[in-house]
C-alpha cells in the first residue's frame, strides 16, 4: 500500500482516463473521527461542504456506505439526494431506491431476543453499549477499561449468540471496538456495491466510471479486497500490508485533503494536482 499524497501523478493520470466517478466512502474513521461513544461522531461543517461539491456535481455519484442505521447516518451527514447505504447494505437509500432487505426484516424478532438476552447479562457492566439499530444490533465496549470485564462481555455474547448462529438464523462481524449482530443474509458492504454497480447507477456512471473508495475498517478491507485493480481504493489508518487497497491516507483530516485535490482535479479538468498536492501538505 503506497500513501496517496506522495503518487498523486499516478493518481491524477487514473483520473483523467475516466468521465465520471463513482465515489463511495464509509462514514466512521473515515469522514469523522472514531469517538469513545457512537453517539459522539460529527462530521465537520468543512467536510459536510467538501461532500456536497461532489453531491452537486454531475460529473460524481457520491454514496455513504456505512455500518450505522440509515436513519442515523442520514441525520449524521445530511445531504440530501446522494446515495445511503447503510446497516451494511441491508438499507438503501438514495435517488431512484428505497430498500431494505426482506431477509433482514424477518431476522428482527431474533435480533430483538438478542438484544433482551445481552441487555439483561450486561447491564452491570461498565461501559458496554448495546445499540439498537433496527435490522443490526451492536454491541460497542470501547468504554469498558477492565480485562476481567472484556473477557466477560466477549464470553457472555458468544454464550447467547451460539444457538443462533448454530441454526443460522444470524450472523456476527466484529468492527473496531464493536461487534456487529446482523441478518444472516449475503448483504456486506462488498455485495451492496457489486449489486449497487450491476443494477443502480445511471447509465452515464456504468462501464467507464471509476469506482473511488475509502474506508478504515474490516468491512472496508472486503470491499479492497473484491474491487481491487482498475478502481480507486483508499484506506484510512496505519497501513496494514494485508489491505489490498491501492492506497492510504492517515486520518480523516487526510482523507478531506484527498478529496479536495479529487475534486479540483475532475472539476478544473487541466489542473495539475501534483502542484496542487504539494502545496496542500
Ligand atoms: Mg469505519
Amino acid at each position: 500500500m503506497k500513501y496517496a499524497f506522495d503518487h498523486l501523478q499516478t493518481i491524477n493520470e487514473l483520473l483523467r482516463a475516466h468521465n465520471k466517478i463513482i465515489l463511495l466512502t464509509d462514514f466512521d474513521g473515515t469522514l469523522a473521527s472514531i469517538q469513545e461513544h457512537p453517539d459522539l461522531a460529527l462530521l465537520s461543517e468543512e467536510m459536510r461542504q467538501v461532500l456536497l461539491k461532489f453531491s452537486q456535481n454531475k460529473t460524481f455519484f457520491l454514496g455513504i456506505v456505512t455500518g450505522r442505521s440509515l436513519r442515523q447516518i442520514k441525520r449524521l451527514v445530511n445531504i440530501p439526494k446522494i446515495l445511503y447505504a447503510a446497516n451494511h447494505g441491508i438499507e438503501l437509500e438514495g435517488p431512484g431506491i428505497q430498500f431494505s432487505s426482506p431477509e433482514a426484516k424477518k431476522a428482527r424478532y431474533n435480533l430483538w431476543h438478542v438484544y433482551m438476552q445481552l441487555f439483561k447479562s450486561l447491564r452491570h457492566i461498565e461501559g458496554v453499549y448495546l445499540e439498537d439499530k433496527g435490522y443490526t444490533v451492536s454491541l460497542h465496549y470501547r468504554l469498558v477499561k477492565k480485562a476481567r470485564d472484556r473477557e466477560f462481555v466477549t464470553n457472555t455474547l458468544d454464550r447467547v449468540i451460539k444457538p443462533y448462529l448454530e441454526k443460522h438464523i444470524l450472523s456476527l462481524s466484529t468492527g473496531k471496538m464493536v461487534y456487529e449482530i446482523r441478518p444472516p443474509v449475503t448483504w456486506n458492504k462488498a455485495t451492496t456495491i457489486q449489486w449497487l454497480l450491476t443494477n443502480y447507477f445511471p447509465l452515464e456512471f456504468s462501464g467507464e466510471a471509476l469506482l473511488v473508495y475509502l474506508g478504515d475498517d474490516q468491512a472496508d478491507i472486503e470491499v479492497f479486497t473484491a474491487f481491487s485493480g482498475q478502481r480507486l481504493m483508499v484506506f484510512v489508518g496505519t497501513p496494514a500490508d494485508t489491505s489490498a487497497a491501492d492506497y492510504y491516507v492517515n486520518s480523516p483530516e487526510e482523507v478531506k485533503s484527498f478529496l479536495d485535490l479529487l475534486y479540483k482535479q475532475k472539476d478544473e479538468g487541466n489542473h495539475d494536482l501534483l502542484t496542487e498536492g504539494k502545496r496542500a501538505i
